[in-house]
């Protein structure tokens, strides 16, 4: 067989760059297809339990499982393939962010850092969809500034006793489980963070009430506030001390991986955006016609395109073990940024309509805007770009 330029067919092409140059990737397209059937659209701004399980059934929850604990051990370009196309295929853009979440953050800091218990604990219910777990370090006080955070865990002859706040702690006011972190001696900053898994119920939880927020509201998130409440050796996820890195490593693939969700978004609102330019006619013409609206929907492809292309590429850097905190930061970047440009130009071009809460545009851009935040904000998301291209760095003056 040949190719369009008459010369062989290349071999098989890696994933990472199938997934770059195939728009309509079988992975994509068989996520967008369940996504479309069972997943559907926002129906309330309630949580649903049947759709979580209907999902886990369908493999997500356990897509970034190792097999060993009941999930399919898939790669980060498989699972950013199969994201993207819950994000393309269903406008619950709360819901796929509530799946994204589990998977790329809580699921993920267990895999790295938990003990033989813990994932044995954990890992087979929260991938069949019987569990809900939940990912807990921003304080009301302190969000970006992590070494700083003021819950605290107070050594006992049996273990710790934490207390303390976590705030807008997504998926919460569900989740059974609750990987959560504290400080042993505020005075060491990251060195004094410890990483801590239980159950949400333990005595010494309260978990709530919702915090009520603009957008993805069909995944709660809530404040988690601890009062004496006793963990032990065994609850403590990764080595004394080692929370700082434990968190770390766990929110630079979220970074990532977190935003293929939104990635999708960005396409499902590029064609509703086409086909709104299309139908829509102003002084006789398709409103399309007008080079002011044909251009933002080229920009908004533009946008999609770039943002595809960064996190598949953090995806392939991540599968290969290399360094992708840079990638990682730019993928999280575009994309969270590009996204509501791209919904605010979707907004624009369906006119007043967009700005009615029936249009199927006006969610899209309340949705994209926690996007700016999770993760860590755009701020720290350059900030860490900066310092990796060392530009506080006064150059050496030569002698
Ligand atoms: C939808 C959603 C879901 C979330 N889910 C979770 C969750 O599951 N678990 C969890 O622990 N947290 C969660 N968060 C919280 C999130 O991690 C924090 O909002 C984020 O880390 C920022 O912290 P902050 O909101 O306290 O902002 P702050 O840290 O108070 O920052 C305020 C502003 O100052 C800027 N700023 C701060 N420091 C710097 C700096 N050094 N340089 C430049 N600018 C700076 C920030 O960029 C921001 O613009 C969620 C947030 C949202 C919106």
């Amino acid at each position: 067989m040949s190719n369009r330029h008459g010369e062989n067919e290349a071999p098989t092409t890696p994933l990472a760059l199938a997934a770059m140059l195939d728009d309509a990737h079988p992975i994509k397209t068989a996520a967008a297809d369940f996504a479309r059937t069972s997943l559907g659209s926002i129906g309330s701004d309630e949580f649903d339990l049947a759709r979580w399980e209907a999902a886990a059934e369908f493999g997500i929850q356990g897509l970034m499982i190792p097999a060993e604990y009941g999930g399919q051990g898939r790669t980060a370009v498989e699972g950013a393939l199969t994201f993207e196309g819950l994000g393309l295929g269903s406008n619950d853009n709360g819901f796929v962010f509530a799946l994204a979440a589990q998977s790329f953050a809580m699921q993920r800091a267990l895999i790295t850092a938990g003990t033989e218990t813990q994932r044995k604990r954990w890992l087979p219910e929260l991938a069949a969809g019987k569990a809900v777990g939940c990912f807990a370090m921003s304080e009301p006080a302190v969000g970006s500034d992590t070494g700083s955070i003021g819950t605290t865990a107070t050594p006992t002859d049996s273990g710790y006793l934490l207390n303390g706040t976590k705030a807008w702690v997504t998926l919460a006011p569900v989740a059974d489980v609750i990987i959560v972190f504290a400080t042993t001696d505020p005075s060491m900053g990251h060195w004094g963070l410890n990483g801590f898994i239980m159950e949400t119920n333990r005595p010494g939880v309260t978990v709530g009430p919702v915090q009520r927020k603009m957008g993805i509201n069909s995944c709660p998130f809530s404040e988690v506030r601890f009062s004496d409440c006793a963990v032990s050796a065994d609850d403590m996820l990764g080595n004394p001390g080692a929370g700082g890195s434990v968190f770390t490593s766990a929110v630079e693939a979220e970074r990532a991986f977190l935003y293929s969700a939104q990635m999708g978004s960005m396409e499902r609102v590029l064609n509703l955006s086409i086909e709104r330019a299309r139908s829509r006619e102003a002084y006789g013409q398709p409103i399309g016609g007008f080079q002011a609206i044909s251009h933002k929907i080229a920009e908004m492809k533009l946008r999609h395109e770039t943002a595809r292309l960064l996190i598949y590429k953090a995806a392939e850097l991540f599968d290969r073990g290399e360094g992708m905190t840079m990638a990682g930061a730019l993928a999280k970047l575009q994309t969270s940024e590009m996204a509501v440009q791209s919904a605010l130009d979707a907004m624009r071009i369906f006119g007043a309509e967009g700005y009615t809460v029936d249009a199927p545009v006006e969610a899209e851009l309340r949705d994209a805007i926690g996007g700016l935040a999770y993760s860590g904000t755009s701020e720290i998301a350059r900030n860490l770009v900066a310092r990796l291209l060392r530009v506080d760095r006064p150059m050496r003056r030569k002698k």
